[in-house]
């Protein structure tokens, strides 16, 4: 599903990401882990199009993506959910989830996250800002799912969050993968989270690939 092969990106001359192998088999949760800094971040984003990649290869679902930014390839298939929470608090929960999506396609999607995201459900018409930490969160890979992606990268998703949040988004991740048509990719430092929800962990220091391996070896 997502193959990527001798990835380099830099800021400026700083050299961030290189040479990164990583590879994403179809319905498969893969969890990449590593230290502040080490550019588990900007690698995502490199998936995204968000950084310039000038050497190495991103493939996704078959086809080779360009190399520069690119605002399109974040609408090709991928729900992204960024580090920190991008939650609007001038608008409603409804008004959060679906931005701008049309109300026609936006149903179901009211509806699956009702399922999936129960106590989002109660919220739907209160503000964005009234939201506690952990329903941002829940809130924001909702969002990423309304479009019905093919692959599913979060950054960081339990990043200052309790762990009875962490455990229902864990229970999510678990359900979609049950479902067996999306495929996931998450950066993540809190090991628990990782072993519960994922097949194949990588490990990234200083830009590289270090160590990769099944998780239930870990
Ligand atoms: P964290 O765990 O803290 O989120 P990370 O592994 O996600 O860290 P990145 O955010 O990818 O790390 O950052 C990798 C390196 O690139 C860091 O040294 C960071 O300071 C640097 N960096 C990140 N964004 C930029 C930018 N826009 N311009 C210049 N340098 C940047
Ligand atoms: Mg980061």
């Amino acid at each position: 599903m997502l193959n990527v092969t001798e990835l380099e990106a830099y800021y400026g001359e700083s050299i961030i990401l290189n040479q990164v192998n990583l590879q994403v088999d179809k319905g498969q949760v893969v969890c990449l882990l590593g230290r502040n800094g080490v550019g588990k971040s900007t690698f995502l984003k490199s998936i995204m199009g968000l950084v310039a990649t000038p050497k190495g290869s991103i493939r996704f679902d078959g086809s080779e993506m360009i190399s520069r930014p690119s605002y399109q390839r974040a609408r090709q298939g991928i729900g992204y959910v960024p580090q920190g929470r991008d939650i609007f608090p001038q608008l409603t929960v409804e008004e959060n989830l679906l931005l701008g999506l049309e109300v026609s396609g936006g149903k179901g999607a009211i509806e699956q996250t009702y399922e999936l995201f129960p106590v989002l459900k109660t919220m739907l018409k209160r503000k964005g800002g009234a939201l506690s930490g952990g329903q941002q969160q829940q809130l924001a890979i909702a969002r990423a799912l309304v479009s019905k992606p093919k692959m599913l990268i979060l950054d960081e998703p339990t990043e200052g969050i309790q762990p009875s949040v962490i455990q229902d988004i864990g229970r999510v991740i678990k359900y979609l993968k049950s479902e067996g048509d999306i495929t996931i990719l998450i950066v993540e430092q809190y090991l628990e989270f990782v072993t519960d929800v994922s097949d194949y962990y990588y490990v990234m220091d200083k830009g590289r690939i270090v160590l990769e391996g099944r998780v239930e070896d870990l």
